[in-house]
């Protein structure tokens, strides 16, 4: 093609076919996106068989939004009918449905169809699922989930404990609770939603600590009827309250990027004044003292978790553990805490991301090795070789006590800019340079001396180095980049 016609090529608009991949929140989102910016030619690929991501694959008795729920919702799709401050697992997951169906999101997706490759030869994206169906696409949105792939501990004599043990994201409802002995590994939310869930239900209930948690008290009440109908009656008051809720987290987000603080140095006095006003004996109030900053670790959120473990059938076992036997998990004092549950609250591979996943960008460059030795991508959401290729959620984002919808609106917002580009004809590929890039990492890690992250925890937010993977700036500063692409960090082709 001469030059010319090159240009013409180039300039003329095109429609697109895209691909997202996942239909948790975030894809849900994107496709809501998509079709009112007029893309009508997309499939949402998603490995399970219905929507909601996390609230789907999570169903652990006490699991709840640990942001309110009003703010966590879609700032376009605000209800007025959340049952509580921080609404429980279910009601979330049909929040999710019920969007999803209102929004027509439904007939864009296709089930049961996990993509396991992406390459991008000829200006394309060639995808392929493990069920061999093909696509050919312009670009793609990798919506797949941050806390998603479950971790497993390794300990020894795991195989052999002949009770029911399972992660908590697999939670097995056939076995039965009432009455059991459950024990729990793990001190995050999870665990301590649990715990505070099922004391009262179990026999007798072990926590195995490894490390001690600030918990932050926060009261859940439920809304009264006439709370919801004031909501229903008027929805500006419900927008109102969203936009405070994110001004009010906004500035927590703020504060925790500098660990000197006056926010960090409120959440350390709440926090600590919750252990010493709430845990009367003081030798659990010792074991339940964190030896580090509130905040280093994502905060627990919970009214209630100091009153379920000073229950009488409840246990703190800090003594680490040996080994699980047939009848229980044997700890390193030689005792046998003899169980007939076993729950794994361990979390999950927070650096996997849309692994395992086959990535294949420019020049036959893979996942792989771009992503060696850890996750990169600029200022979270593309990566340089992977043209047309954007993620929601992706490497070194914010993350932390604060509404991850939020996040994914303001991306999902900086990315429909890039597709603009290319569905404007002005250029057919579109990736970061590697300049900007490495400029960003760069400024990343310069930040992250001041944070709170690095105040003497270990975290799932530390990277192999020890560095936080993740948003060490202002949430003001994120809202600000994502307003638009900045054309000096991009290629366009
Ligand atoms: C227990 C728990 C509590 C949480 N609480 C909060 C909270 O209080 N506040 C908050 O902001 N966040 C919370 N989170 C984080 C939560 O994950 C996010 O808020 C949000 O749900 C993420 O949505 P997502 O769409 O990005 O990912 P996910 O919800 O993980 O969805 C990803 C989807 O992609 C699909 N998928 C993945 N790979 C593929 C593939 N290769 N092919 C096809 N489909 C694929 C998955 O099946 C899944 O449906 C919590 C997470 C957990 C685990």
């Amino acid at each position: 093609m001469d030059e010319r016609a090159r240009q013409d090529d180039l300039d003329a608009p095109r429609p697109l076919r895209l691909a997202v991949i996942g239909a948790g929140m975030a894809g849900i989102l994107s496709a809501i996106k998509l079709g009112e910016a007029g893309f009508t030619d997309f499939t949402v690929y998603e490995k399970a068989s219905s929507v909601g991501g996390t609230w789907r694959e999570n169903t652990y008795p006490g699991l709840s939004c640990d942001v309110p729920s009003h703010l966590y919702s879609y700032s376009f799709a605000l209800t007025p009918e959340w049952s509580h401050r921080y609404s429980p697992g279910p009601e979330i997951r049909a929040y999710f449905e019920r969007v999803a169906r209102e929004y027509d999101v439904m007939r864009s997706i296709r089930f049961g169809e996990e993509v396991t490759s992406c390459r991008f030869a000829n200006g394309r994206w060639q995808i392929e699922t493990a069920r061999g169906h093909r696509d050919e696409v312009d670009a793609v949105i990798a919506a797949t989930g941050v806390l998603h792939h479950p971790k497993l501990p390794d300990i020894d004599g795991m195989e052999s404990f002949s009770g029911a043990m399972f992660h908590s994201a697999r939670w097995d409802h056939s076995v039965a609770l009432d009455g059991a002995r459950l024990g729990i590994i793990g001190t995050g939310s999870t665990a301590v939603q649990m715990v505070s869930a099922l004391v009262h239900r179990v026999a007798r209930l072990s926590l195995f600590q490894r490390t001690a948690q600030w918990v932050m008290p926060q009261e859940n009440p439920e809304f009264t009827e006439e709370e919801k109908a004031a909501f229903r009656a008027d929805p500006a008051a419900l927008l109102g309250l969203h936009a405070d809720l994110s001004k009010m987290f906004g500035v927590f987000a703020n504060g925790i990027v500098d660990a000197e603080s006056p926010q960090m140095k409120m959440v350390q006095a709440a926090c600590l004044a919750n252990l010493e006003d709430n845990v009367r004996d003081p030798v659990l109030r010792e074991k339940l003292r964190p030896s580090y900053r509130a905040a280093c670790k994502r905060l627990v959120i919970s009214p209630d978790f100091y009153d379920a473990i000073q229950q009488p059938n409840a246990a703190l076992v800090t003594e680490g553990i040996e080994r699980i036997e047939p009848r229980g998990v044997r700890t390193r004092d030689g005792r046998l805490h003899e169980l007939d549950v076993l729950v794994l609250a361990t979390g999950f591979k927070a650096d996997a991301f849309m692994r395992p996943m086959r990535i294949t960008g420019r020049g036959g460059m893979t996942l792989e090795q771009l992503w060696n030795p850890r996750p990169e991508a600029y200022l979270s959401i593309s990566v340089p070789e992977l043209p047309n290729f954007f993620m929601l959620n992706g490497p070194n984002g914010p993350v932390g006590n604060f509404s991850l919808i939020e996040v994914a609106e303001l991306q999902l917002g900086y990315i429909m800019q890039l597709l603009e580009r290319l569905r404007s004809g002005a250029c057919r590929e579109v990736s970061p340079t590697r300049t900007a890039m490495e400029a960003f990492e760069a400024e990343r890690e310069a930040a992250i001396p001041k944070t709170v992250w690095v105040t003497g925890c270990r975290s799932w937010y530390l990277d192999d180095r020890g560095i936080p993977a993740v948003w060490p700036f202002t949430f003001d500063r994120f809202r600000d980049e994502m307003r638009a692409p900045a054309e000096t960090a991009f290629e366009f082709r």
